[in-house]
């Protein structure tokens, strides 16, 4: 993790926020090759999810809503975490991502350990148990720990855990909500009746204006209404880089059935859409897995929740959640502003408020996923056949900030310069493009491999002294063969703008 994120900041994917005032937690910026980036999976999700679905109209809405949108939709009284102060440091903790055990030697209880959740925080405690049992010089057997989260701990137990920031008991409070939505006055009084939030999520967009699309939009269930956009959390501890952030960004999708449609069947099949999307994005289906939320933990409305987790270097954590909602937020709008938000099915001739499936993702989280399993450290031989290090990171070209290099072999050379810019010019009107010239041939390579250019192509002497064709240089083999431009443009088209399943359908 630490290698990925000092090459995000090298390379100019993401700084953090606000760093010459020493940042701001929570927070970052995405810099050249990082906006591209960010930009590309973006564009990759409207056009599969938007575009080139039939049954799925996008929305932009605005960040800022009516203050009664987030009464009605329960963010209000319900959209909290568990927080635990710390008295002695002043630090906060989220009580589910603090864990402790009590510590039993020959059956009976010594103390208790605690920590915060790590990528194996059972080996953690257990290793914090043992040096207990030592510390204390008891002998004995000591039980293999159960770790359970700080919600889990009862009244008795609270003043005998440990806090993680000083070690000892006694100064962690009782878990209480703490409601992440970040407040802010609208107009030019501050009482009150002023309060607004910023949106913790872009879902209710969706659902506020479910009337107005399928008045608009020409829209017939089963149908879908798409949103990209920002969303802002308080989070008590964001952690894990851009995993966990205050302000992120969000791609979600409200997918409208009827009341008697099979939920079962089209949540799976949603399931099964945002995996294989994310395998054409080039995230390998080895490090991703299901989870199915127990049902005695989902909501009253909910039906089913899965997430596709992802094999971060810190965990398998969620990327992608798919809920299936049943037709609580739609209800829920309709009572709470008086406003029917009922379909009229034409076929059956009935009325009713129309269910829905959610698949709700972070751009941010994609971002860091493709990050992850992108990069390399490599040892290859130079030109001479010294073994040097390799930074490469594997990107799919249909994501990659920079899709192709171009390269003059000299930079000194008139006639290689001046095919090189034309080149550029012309790739430069349909793909981002980086010119380099600076250089050994070598290095500029290795700096492309860092940002997951694809490919690089050098303009030679054989390109201006021969048939016109470039050198094509591949960044996973590093291999090279001659290509026209003709070429070219089709190796790139194919690759960049081509969605894999749409490929094989035709
Ligand atoms: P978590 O349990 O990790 O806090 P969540 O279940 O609250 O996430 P949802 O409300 O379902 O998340 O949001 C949908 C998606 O938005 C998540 O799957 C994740 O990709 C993204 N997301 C949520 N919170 C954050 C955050 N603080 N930073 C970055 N991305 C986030």
């Amino acid at each position: 993790m630490d290698a990925i994120v000092a090459l995000a900041k090298r390379r100019g994917f993401i700084f953090q926020s606000s760093e010459i005032y020493g940042g701001f937690n929570g927070f970052f910026d995405y810099g050249p090759v990082g906006a591209e980036l960010k930009k590309n999976i973006r564009d990759c999700w409207w056009a599969d999810m938007v575009r080139r679905r039939e049954d799925t109209v996008g929305i932009e809405t605005s960040i800022i809503m009516h203050p009664k949108v987030w009464e009605a939709s329960g963010h209000v009284a319900g959209f909290t975490d568990p927080l635990v102060d710390c008295k002695v440091s002043k630090q906060r903790f989220r009580a589910d991502q603090l864990f402790f055990a009590v510590v039993v030697v020959n059956d009976q209880p010594i103390g208790y350990v605690s920590a915060l959740e790590s990528v194996d925080t059972a080996a953690t405690l257990q290793g914090m148990a043992e040096s207990l049992k030592r510390r204390k010089a008891i002998q004995g057997v000591l039980a293999p720990i159960v770790a359970k989260d700080f919600t889990e701990a009862t009244a008795e137990e609270i003043p005998l855990i440990p806090s993680p920031a000083t070690g000892e008991p006694g100064s962690l409070t009782a878990p209480r909500g703490f409601n992440m939505m970040f407040q802010t006055n609208v107009g030019a009084m501050t009482d009150g009746s002023s309060v607004a939030y910023l949106r913790p999520e872009t879902a209710q967009g969706m659902f506020v204006d479910f009337k107005n699309v399928v008045d608009t939009g020409r829209v017939k269930l089963p149908f879908g209404i798409a949103q990209i956009g920002k969303s802002f959390r308080n989070e008590i501890t964001p952690r894990n880089f851009i995993f966990r952030s205050r302000e992120f960004e969000q791609m979600e999708m409200e997918y409208f059935i009827s009341e008697d449609a099979d939920w079962a069947t089209a949540h799976r099949e949603w399931i099964e859409w945002c995996k294989h999307w994310l395998l054409s994005i080039g995230l390998p289906a080895a490090l991703l897995s299901e989870y199915d939320h127990p049902k005695a933990k989902l909501a009253f409305y909910s039906k089913g929740t899965t997430d596709i987790m992802f094999q971060y270097p810190f965990g398998v954590q969620e990327l992608w959640g798919i809920a299936a909602r049943g037709n609580y937020d739609l209800t829920q709008h309709a009572t709470a502003s008086g406003k029917s938000t009922e379909y009229f099915d034409e076929a059956s001739k009935k009325k009713f408020v129309p269910h829905v499936i959610e698949p709700a993702v972070g751009v941010d989280r994609i971002f860091l996923a493709v990050l992850c399993a992108g990069y390399a450290e490599e040892e290859i031989k130079d030109e001479k056949g010294n073994v040097e290090k390799r930074t490469v990171l594997r990107l799919s070209p249909r994501i990659a900030p920079v899709k192709v290099a171009v390269l003059p072999l000299l930079k000194n050379k008139e006639a290689l310069v001046g095919r090189a810019r034309d080149l550029y010019k012309k790739l430069q009107r349909r793909y981002a493009v980086f010119y380099d010239e600076a250089g050994a041939i070598g290095r500029r390579y290795r700096r492309q491999d860092e940002i997951g250019t694809p490919w690089c192509v050098t303009i030679d002497f054989e390109t201006i002294e021969k048939d016109g064709t470039f050198t094509l240089r591949e960044r996973d083999s590093m291999q090279q063969r001659r290509i026209t431009e003709t070429e070219l443009f089709a190796l790139l088209e194919d690759a960049v703008t081509e969605h894999p399943r749409q490929k094989r359908r035709r």
